[in-house]
């Protein structure tokens, strides 16, 4: 598969909120453990809300538009920092581009790494601060190492393998923001929670292509 139409692209981000929903407790247990326990509820919350908008709104007229509105609906409906960085991830990368009948791995990797900036300039975080980034950004470099494949399966497998990566080697890392900050060392040994949500996003998109 070299692209998806507007419609299967709708069906993907409909994928991801499933797959966020699904995994809420998770989510949640991993919050609690060195967070304040609510990143499960406001994940799945947000991702309710824009399956909702995307099953009773739909069809879309081009990719553009879809993942600007999926962004801006976590962004009014999570609220929080969270709220904020996850919104970035879908409608930070949009700014400025032509709207697109069509997504193929090289306008992916062009938002996702708009989204990756823009997450990096509003939150202040690097990687290796035990944050979502520590996922999202091998997740949008393998994006742009496989541009030059046609192949969306073989795409997303990297780039959903590089996402689960960099999720688990957050268990090695000290935090830099956020609660997990005041843990300092005790927060070795246990994934950011934000970093799974970014590996359980980029694992649906990949299942949603095969
Ligand atoms: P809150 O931190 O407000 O309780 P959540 O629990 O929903 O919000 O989300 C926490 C996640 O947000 C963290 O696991 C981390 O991945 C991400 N995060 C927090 N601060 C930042 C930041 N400055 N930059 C990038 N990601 C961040
Ligand atoms: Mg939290």
């Amino acid at each position: 598969m070299k692209e998806l139409s507007v419609d299967q692209a709708t069906g993907m981000i409909i994928a991801i909120c499933d797959a966020i929903i699904e995994n809420e407790p998770l989510l949640t247990e991993m919050d609690s453990r060195i967070g304040d326990g609510d990143h499960g509820i406001g994940m799945s919350g947000g991702m309710s809300k824009v399956k909702s908008l995307l099953m009773d709104e739909g069809p879309f007229d081009d990719v553009t538009s879809l993942f600007r509105t999926t962004g801006m609906t976590l962004l009014n409906s999570m609220g929080g920092a969270s709220g904020v960085l996850f919104g970035i991830l879908f409608f930070g990368g949009t700014k400025g581009l032509p709207p697109s009948k069509t997504l193929d791995g090289k306008l992916l990797a062009t938002i996702m790494r708009g989204s990756l900036e823009a997450i990096k300039d509003r939150g202040g975080a690097q990687p290796g601060d035990k944050t979502m980034i520590d996922a999202f950004e091998p997740a949008v470099i393998a994006l742009e190492e496989m541009s030059h494949e046609d192949d969306l399966v073989s795409i997303l497998q990297r780039a959903k393998n590089a996402a689960k990566q960099g999720a688990e080697n957050t268990k090695n890392y000290v935090a830099k923001f956020g609660r997990a900050k005041s843990l300092m060392e005790r927060a070795i040994g246990y994934e950011d929670p934000g970093a799974v949500s970014v590996a359980i996003i980029f694992d649906a998109m990949h299942q949603y292509v095969l």
